[in-house]
């Protein structure tokens, strides 16, 4: 089994996880957000490296110490990482129990993928980017009934402690009361643990040179 990374970076301390993490960036996603962070996610061309786990586990060992002595792990991002599913989960067996697994998530694939990764996951980040399907349409150019289902998914698990849910205001899409009512959506589906931030979108535009 294969994945395409486009990128590592190591050493990140409470940015994606507890303890020390290293992020992992696989290729694609299914989404077009307007202020994409990861252009390079989303580009076919050969700026990856091909891994198969036992390569990607032999290349982020070498922090295996920082993760033990933190409680940190691994955060796989990307692009979308339950694109990856199978992948992730040979990467646990690989890795062991000992290394925490994160996952960094629009939720916008299959239940199946997720359905996949709940035994081997020990923390959901999850991007809703707004929960009112004509904001996501405009934003992302996808519809929104996955991201709802796989949350109430989530939840039906019993998981939803281990999640944390990203809302973003996202300048010239939604507003603080967009905002607000994403809230109480996913609040009303049993999440707690909200973080609600404004999204830098001028960052974004010089990244990708907008
Ligand atoms: S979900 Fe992330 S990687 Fe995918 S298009 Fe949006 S910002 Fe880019």
């Amino acid at each position: 089994m294969k994945a395409e990374v486009f990128g590592v970076s190591r050493l990140r301390i409470g940015v994606d996880g507890e303890g020390v993490t290293t992020l992992v960036a696989f290729k694609y996603c299914p989404l077009k957000c307007e202020y994409c962070l990861n252009p390079g996610a989303l580009l076919k061309d050969n700026q990856c490296r091909v891994h198969t786990p036992e390569t990607l586990y032999s290349e982020l060992r070498k922090d295996e110490l920082y993760f033990l002595a933190t409680g940190g792990g691994v955060t796989f991002g990307g692009g979308e990482p339950l694109l990856w599913s199978g992948f992730i989960r040979e990467f646990r067996k690989v890795c062991g129990p000992d290394w925490k697994i994160n996952l960094e998530t629009s939720l916008n694939v299959p239940s199946a993928a997720v359905q996949e990764l709940i035994p081997v996951a020990d923390c959901w980040i999850i991007d809703i980017k707004d929960m009112d399907p004509g904001i996501y349409f405009r934003y992302t150019g996808k519809d929104n009934g996955k991201v709802l289902d796989n949350l109430r998914l989530l939840a039906g698990e019993g998981l939803a402690g281990r999640c944390v849910v990203r809302i973003p205001s996202i300048q010239g899409y939604n507003t603080p009361a967009d905002v607000l009512r994403s809230e109480a959506v996913v609040r009303e589906l049993g999440f707690e643990k909200i973080d609600k931030f404004k999204y830098d979108i001028d960052y974004a535009k010089r990244k990708r040179n907008l």
